[in-house]
């Protein structure tokens, strides 16, 4: 039998604006706030960060970030959003910005993988981002899928800006250039996936200093092993499976990684 004690665990990366929550987006919440058991085991969800991926969706995580002091929101334009009213949704992603609920910039970032918009917009909207998170002091949140090429450069112009790497998927090599950047590493699903694909980002995994390490769902998307197949989507409190398999990888008990992601977590999010 499995212990009974409660794990405490902080998910800084769950799209709970998404329209698979819209169902029961209130119920999932009220049980978000109690401590509940997933697989045998007693988790508590002690906070939730909900990065916007577009104006409305950014609109929307404030909205839910209200909910809860244990919830809080970042604004920004995922690079696979649709672009066309950009410069008129700019202007309101950088007031919403400035409301102290929201505690970052993003989701934003470059993607090669889905290439939806054009490398140089992606670049171009990036960049907006950039430059607003070193303004407002509010770290940023980057995807950064099959772009490193591309994103590395950028960064390394960009002093003073920090923030975090979401669903890390590189090599160590660019995780070491993120953390002498400042920069937090968050690791999803991925990680608890058994395929040879995956052999070298367990690897990584082992090598991220214990302060820079944070954990995520990106809920309702990479659905954890043993889930992933079986349930329809993710959901911030299955964080546990890959605070399980970071515990399992860096020879950690389950309780040191919960309190340092949860730390780490809470120093991310501290409203100025
Ligand atoms: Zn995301």
């Amino acid at each position: 039998m499995k212990s009974e004690k409660v794990i405490t665990v902080f998910d800084t990366h769950a799209h709970l604006d998404s329209e698979e929550f819209n169902e029961d987006r209130e119920l999932l919440i009220s049980r978000l706030l109690c401590e509940h058991e997933v697989a045998g085991r007693r988790v508590f969800v002690s906070g939730v960060l909900i990065p916007g991926t577009d104006l409305l969706s950014s609109y929307s995580c404030v909205e839910i970030s209200l909910c809860s002091s244990n919830f809080y929101a970042a604004v920004g334009i995922h690079p696979n959003s649709d672009m066309g009213a950009i410069d008129s949704d700019w202007l309101k992603i950088e007031k919403l910005a400035e409301r102290d609920e929201v505690v970052a910039i993003g989701e934003t970032g470059l993607d090669r993988y889905r290439n939806i918009t054009p490398m140089e917009q992606q670049v171009e909207v990036f960049c907006r981002h950039i430059d607003l998170s070193i303004r407002l002091c509010k770290p940023i949140l980057i995807h950064c899928r099959d772009a490193w090429e591309d994103i590395l450069p950028i960064l390394r112009k960009s002093r003073g800006l920090t923030g975090v790497i979401h669903s890390f998927n590189g090599t160590s090599e660019q995780a070491r250039e993120m953390i002498d950047r400042g920069f937090y590493i968050s690791f999803a699903g991925q990680v608890t996936y058994l395929n040879e694909k995956f052999a070298e980002l367990h690897e990584v995994v082992k090598t991220i200093p214990e302060d820079r390490l944070l954990i995520e769902t990106d809920s309702p998307y990479l659905l954890p092993h043993p889930f992933r197949g079986k349930l329809k989507r993710n959901e911030p409190s299955y964080v546990i499976k890959v605070a399980e398999r970071l515990s399992e990888l860096r020879g950690e008990s389950l309780e040191q990684i919960s309190q340092s992601t949860t730390k780490n977590a809470q120093n991310l999010v501290k409203k100025l």
